[in-house]
């Protein structure tokens, strides 16, 4: 037996089924038409919106970051309930206008942006936060041929970083943002070209659980964008704090509590230095506004042994939940929190059982050698933390299995 992460809070059964935002996961299944099937509770993302703005000092902003979930129609009700979006490719920018959020709030980071990509950034009026020097250059040439001025931000990569985060994104050599010390003459150099500087962009990790190591860098963080924009001379209009909140994904992870980090950033904003005076600030978050609103629904096709052990084949797998089965940013393979959605609060069986997915690979496990009541051909498999990094993020023509279907609800 292994054990494996928590359940989100939100969920609970009712008569032996698990509800997901107070429908039965089994008549979800039935409205959508098949498994693999995501649902996407808005009533969960909109409850962690409004704990943030609870928790939030009030003249910061909050930015969604759309590669955690790029689903049509949960972006067209996100537009509505955030104040921008992050994107990170020409394509997300198209999701992003269509969604209806305003040019004006969407910004556009990420490395290796193509000319056709600044171009359209450009065109639509988004803010390009810079990754390097020569993205820079050809932005500005861009604009000028194109006769606009352009809505440039410099992405920073910071001296520092965010401990104990899942995925670091700053501190050392990074293909993202320009180092720290060349960052200045950067936005300099690119007022001095006529650009609209949109000021600083910067991110230090991401999927930290550890409040303080977040509060740290947060103070860093203003302490560098003060630093960058006093050797300028000149006030950021926004300066992009990064976000880097985890959820948790394994045994012994717990549920982040953001009050107090919203606490010592209203302190670090209050004091902060006066050429930041006249700024606004932005917190950019993915994975915490939408992971945990997501359930990923899979029938179970065969139940089998081998040497002794229990397998549950289920008709979804890493092509759509790759992070599930331990292959997208882990080193090690730990369980999520797995259920069976129609036994949801039964017993669990004495032997373990590992889910497998159908693909034709070992590395195809979505939950391994858990603790789940006993199984039958045709039951529900309920993978939770699936409302980010799951259906955009996994290799869905692998094997060439359908794509998941996708349902918000709430
Ligand atoms: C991926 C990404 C995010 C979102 O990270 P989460 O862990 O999902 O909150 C935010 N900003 C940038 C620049 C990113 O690349």
């Amino acid at each position: 037996m292994k054990p494996m992460g928590p359940i989100p809070p939100f969920f609970t059964g009712e008569d032996g089924m698990l509800l997901i935002g107070g429908c039965g996961a089994a008549s979800l299944v039935e409205e959508a038409g098949d498994t693999p099937l995501f649902v996407y509770d808005m009533g969960i993302i909109e409850r962690q919106v409004s704990d943030w703005r609870d928790a939030m000092p009030p003249m910061l902003s909050l930015h969604y970051a759309v590669k955690a979930n790029p689903f049509p129609p949960l972006l067209q009700r996100m537009a509505a309930l955030v104040d921008g979006f992050d994107v990170a490719s020409g394509g997300e920018l198209g999701r992003a206008l269509e969604a209806g959020m305003d040019a004006a709030h969407v910004s556009f980071a990420g490395p290796g942006k193509r000319d056709d990509e600044l171009t359209a950034a450009i065109d639509a009026g988004v803010t390009l936060n810079l990754e390097s020097e020569g993205e820079a250059r050809r932005a500005v040439a861009i604009a000028e041929r194109r006769g606009r001025t352009p809505k440039l931000a410099v992405r920073v990569n910071p001296d520092f970083d965010l401990k104990g985060s899942g995925m670091r994104m700053g501190g050392g050599a990074k293909p993202f943002g320009v180092d720290a010390d060349r960052a200045a003459a950067l936005a300099r150099w690119l007022i001095d070209a006529g650009a609209d500087w949109r000021g600083w962009h910067i991110f230090a990790g991401s999927q930290a659980l550890d409040a303080n190591a977040l509060i740290e860098a947060q103070a860093a963080t203003v302490a560098l964008a003060a630093r960058l924009s006093g050797e300028m001379g000149v006030t950021p209009p926004l300066v992009n704090l990064g976000g880097g909140f985890g959820i948790p994904h394994f045994p012994g992870d717990e549920r982040l509590d953001i009050r107090p980090i919203g606490q010592a950033l209203a302190q670090v904003l209050e004091g902060r230095a006066d050429i930041l005076s006249g700024s606004a600030f932005a917190m950019e978050l993915g994975r915490w506004l939408v992971g945990e609103a997501g359930v990923y629904l899979t029938r179970v096709v065969d139940v089998k042994v081998s040497q002794g052990e229990t397998f549950a084949v289920v008709d979804g797998g890493l092509h759509h939940q790759l992070a599930a089965s331990g292959n997208f940013g882990t080193v090690v393979r730990r369980n999520y929190p797995i259920a069976v959605a129609n036994r949801f609060g039964e017993a669990a069986a004495d032997q373990a059982v590992t889910v497998a997915g159908c693909l034709c690979t070992p590395m195809d496990k979505l939950g391994d050698k858990v603790a789940l009541p006993p199984i039958k051909e045709g039951d529900l498999v309920a993978l939770f933390l699936a409302g980010a990094y799951g259906a955009s993020a996994s290799p869905a023509a692998f094997l060439g299995h359908p794509n998941p279907l996708e349902l918000l609800i709430g």
